[in-house]
């Protein structure tokens, strides 16, 4: 698990991998990464947060989507830190209205993939 797995090389994922494998073997789970969404925070400056699919990965598999975006310029926090660059970007399935994926290069953006990270994980077990 984690890094040595020598798939994708992120602390998210890593510590997801323990916690898959602390269940199924301290717990008796049957928990596996086939469901697991992809997201990570890659701590640069300003730090950058990932989830799920790109827009362009959405149009590959000839996905419909809708895409909203709001520069950090107009984010209370992100001004009130004098740290404007960047931008949110959320992908919407424009028959489903499911979230697909966001990018967010900004200040906070590795921590607010995380609450989409919620959204899309009970969206997808609701699915299940
Ligand atoms: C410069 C740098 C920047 C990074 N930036 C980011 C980032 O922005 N975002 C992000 O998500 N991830 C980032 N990462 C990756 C992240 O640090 C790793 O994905 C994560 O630490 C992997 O966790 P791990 O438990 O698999 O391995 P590690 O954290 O490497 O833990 C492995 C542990 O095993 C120990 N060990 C090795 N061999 C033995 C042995 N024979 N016996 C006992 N113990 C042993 C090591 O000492 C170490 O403590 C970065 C990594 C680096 C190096």
């Amino acid at each position: 698990m984690g890094d040595i797995n020598g798939r994708g090389a992120f602390t998210h994922t890593s510590y997801n991998d323990f916690e898959i494998v602390a269940d199924n073997v301290i717990d008796g789970g049957t928990r596996s990464i086939a469901n697991r969404i992809p997201v990570y925070g890659l701590f640069i400056d300003p730090p950058l947060g990932r989830i799920g699919i790109t827009e362009a990965e959405a149009r590959k598999l000839g996905r419909k989507v809708l895409m909203g975006t709001m520069p950090m310029s107009r984010v209370s926090r992100a001004k009130e830190r004098g740290e404007t660059r960047g931008l949110m970007k959320v992908l919407v399935d424009a028959e489903s209205e499911q979230v697909l994926g966001a990018s967010i290069p900004g200040i906070g953006g590795d921590e607010i993939v995380h609450s989409l990270l919620q959204l899309m994980a009970g969206a997808s077990a609701i699915r299940r």
